[in-house]
């Protein structure tokens, strides 16, 4: 299935949450959910009861559309995931948040997950000295994510940097942005990644 590249903010009105994919304009008043806060399409504001399942399968696809996977791929997250020692739910987030795009953008040199994966598709970052353009490849505590050094001056980057000072800081990783790179300290805990979801029901859909 190729990749969903049509308009995003639709998903955070389905969602019926704000999941943050549009950068900078996540936080103005353009955004979509704070004008239109009900689900697209000719019925959306007439929402119905929603059934277990829905409420499983709505949870998931809030998940899944914020870090921007496939579903095969989520799915694969999961199952592997759940093949490690520990609660598995935790084990899941902090999987997804390890990936190099979301790392990327995490230390702010993308404004999005989005973004942060062209960045890194397009040969910008270097993970320990070497060039890595696999957005799913995953980071474990020591490893440095840096621009390549042709990059670190570029506008896109500092856009990026400025919004990156608007978020709250994690303790997970270390970031200097005059050098432009960042270090994995920790491994992501499930309150580090603030993210409003009843990761129970993900665990139940993906187990039946
Ligand atoms: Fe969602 Fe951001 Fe679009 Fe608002 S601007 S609806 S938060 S993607």
């Amino acid at each position: 299935m190729a990749r969903y590249s049509g308009p995003v903010c639709r998903f955070c009105r389905r969602e019926g949450a704000k999941l943050f994919l549009k950068g900078d304009r996540c936080l103005t008043d353009k955004c979509a959910f704070e004008r239109k806060g009900y689900a697209p399409g000719q019925h959306g504001q007439k929402r119905g009861k929603v059934s277990e399942y829905g409420s499983q399968l709505r949870e998931k696809q809030k998940v899944k559309r914020v870090y921007g996977m496939l579903e095969r791929q989520f799915r694969l997250t999961f199952a592997r995931s759940a093949n490690e020692r520990g609660v598995t739910s935790d084990i899941f987030f902090r999987n997804l948040e390890l990936r190099l795009d979301s790392v990327v953008y995490r230390m702010g040199f993308a404004r999005s997950r989005n973004e942060a994966r062209q960045v890194v598709r397009h040969n910008h970052i270097h993970v320990n000295g070497k060039r890595c353009n696999i957005p799913s490849a995953k980071m474990s505590i020591g490893d440095e994510i840096a621009l390549a050094p042709k990059d670190a001056k570029a506008g896109m980057f500092s856009l990026a940097s400025e919004l990156y000072a608007k978020r709250a800081t994690l303790p997970w990783f270390q970031v200097d942005h005059t050098k432009s790179s960042g270090k994995v300290v920790s491994n992501p805990t499930r309150d580090d990644i603030h993210m409003p979801v009843k990761e129970r029901l993900i665990v139940e859909l993906y187990s039946k």
